[in-house]
């Protein structure tokens, strides 16, 4: 049984992560190979990917700009002098027996992601760097007892390595900085986000120390971690086993870990003292990279609203709470769709709970994306403002108006309207005809309401809807209802 953390506060854990985002190009990052991830094995390997003598690589443009983007979007520095390094290593999936990455000289620097955790605190995660690399191949160590097997179609598949400074303080930190990260890349369109299938990987730097000490402590890595809830689980074991052998007296030793997300339990994948010597040396296949201010500024000039400025814009321009505003920017499709909402309507609170309510359940329960939704933000803005001038009631825009317009998405509003019967009954009279109906209904009630209850109200109210199918807007038909019986006593 691990140590309680609560119980022992006077250490501090220090966490830094390393993530690897798989870039979505279309090629690979040095050779013309597809890197389209789920193809048959070893189907796409040109003599590049293969690291046959004499093949040569060249830069992809895209994995550049990518990077750029990236780096801008948290304001990094970016380097406008990139050359690339070779990493060397054997290993089976590595057939050119190096990597090739960029080691002192990242294309960019420094840059900060900001994360909002539950109890609604903020912090600055400070990014070390954001370096261009190529992945490896795919050794397959359970499909055949006799061999393993080696894919590699990802070998040379482009991906950008992204370092946080050691500043990340718990496991509940490093899962909001992943999503904040991914939220990202996902809005800049060059990474898919996936961490289950290997397009976000990270490795969890996770060292603990005696608060107000400044020196790092010694660090375990954990490797490979596919969702961010894995990230933050291995973390919090990593902290309570890293505290149980300094409490006993042991040595930490920097260490590479596995995690086990079946038992939610870290172990030993091999010591930090055997580490390779990767020999790094610049690659001299490659030629050095030039970006000219002409050219961030170009990339400068595509970046699309990223999701802390919308969240900034929804709070401010639209008076959302905080709450709706995170919701809204989680997602980037939703947060585009709600923002092409606004241009149309005038209630931009009643919009917001559309988007994060009706429409966002019905894309959860049939598991497709904003991308998918039917209903154009046109259609839906018209719907929404039915319900603000008061012709129809929120409920039966939400139970049979939009349930209908799923089905026929561009079919005129004013007309289907007419055709559900859903248009709000304005007529007093009429209104009054359901009240005194409801109220005949229950004697009972009455005599309680003139004791003072006012309880029953809801009763009546509920009647009166459902004599009238719903079709009056309660606001004013309470009104009424509170006149009748007041007349009655
Ligand atoms: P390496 O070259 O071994 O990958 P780096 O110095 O580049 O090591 O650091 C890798 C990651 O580990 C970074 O995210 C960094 O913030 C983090 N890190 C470094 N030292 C520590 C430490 N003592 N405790 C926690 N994280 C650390
Ligand atoms: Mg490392």
């Amino acid at each position: 049984m691990l140590v309680n953390l609560k119980e022992i506060d006077k250490y501090e854990a220090v966490i830094g992560l390393e993530v690897h985002v798989q870039l979505s190009t279309k090629s690979k990052a040095f050779c013309y190979d597809s890197a389209q991830y789920g193809s048959k094995a070893n189907n796409h390997i040109s003599p590049v990917s293969l690291g046959l003598p004499g093949a040569l690589p060249r830069a992809n443009e895209a994995i550049v700009s990518y990077a750029v983007k990236l780096g801008l979007a948290i304001g990094s520095t970016i380097n406008k002098y990139n050359f690339f390094d070779r990493k060397n290593y054997f290993y089976a999936d590595l057939p050119k027996g190096y990597q090739i990455t960029q080691d002192n000289e990242p294309i960019c620097k420094g840059g900060t992601v900001k994360i909002r955790l539950a109890n609604g605190h903020q912090k600055n995660i400070i990014l070390n760097r954001i370096h261009i690399e190529e992945d490896a191949g795919k050794s397959i160590h359970d499909v055949d007892e006799n061999y393993s097997l080696i894919d590699l179609n990802r070998a040379g598949v482009s991906l950008l390595e992204v370092v946080t400074e050691p500043m990340i303080a718990t496991g509940e930190e490093a899962a909001a900085y992943l999503s904040e990260l991914r939220k990202l890349v996902r809005y800049l369109n060059i990474c898919d986000g996936n961490m289950e299938e290997g397009s976000m990987r990270c490795d969890a730097n996770v060292s603990i120390r005696l608060k107000g000490d400044t020196a790092l402590g010694n660090r375990c890595e954990v490797k490979n971690l596919n969702s961010i809830k894995n990230v933050q689980r291995a973390i919090e074991h990593e902290i309570s086993r890293q505290i149980q052998l300094s409490e006993a007296g042991v040595y930490i030793h920097q260490n590479t870990l596995n995690f086990d997300a079946l038992t939610g339990i870290t172990s030993v994948l091999r010591s930090k003292e055997m580490a390779n010597d990767y020999r790094y040396f610049p690659e001299p296949d490659l030629l050095p990279l030039h970006l000219s201010d002409e050219y961030i500024e170009a990339i400068k000039q595509t970046m699309p609203a990223l999701p802390e400025a919308l969240y900034q814009q929804f709070i401010c321009q639209f008076g959302l709470p905080a709450y709706d505003a995170l919701v809204l920017t989680a997602d980037k499709e939703m947060a585009y769709y709600f923002l092409s909402l606004t241009a149309l309507v005038s209630n931009y609170k009643a919009a917001s709970n559309w988007v994060m309510g009706t429409i966002r359940s019905y894309l959860n329960e049939n598991n497709i994306g904003f991308d998918k939704f039917p209903i154009s933000a046109q259609q839906m803005a018209l719907l929404i403002n039915k319900v603000e001038t008061g012709e129809i009631n929120n409920n039966q825009a939400k139970d049979k108006v939009f349930v209908a317009l799923l089905k026929h998405p561009t079919q005129n509003i004013n007309e289907l309207l007419k055709q559900l019967n859903v248009l709000i009954e304005t007529s007093t009279s009429t209104i009054d005809g359901f009240i005194i109906t409801a109220i005949n209904k229950f004697p009972d009630k009455v005599k309680e309401y003139n004791t003072g209850k006012k309880g029953v109200l809801g009763l009546f109210m509920g009647e009166v809807m459902k004599i009238s199918g719903g079709k009056i807007d309660p606001k004013s038909a309470n009104k009424l209802l509170v006149q009748q019986l007041e007349k009655l006593k």
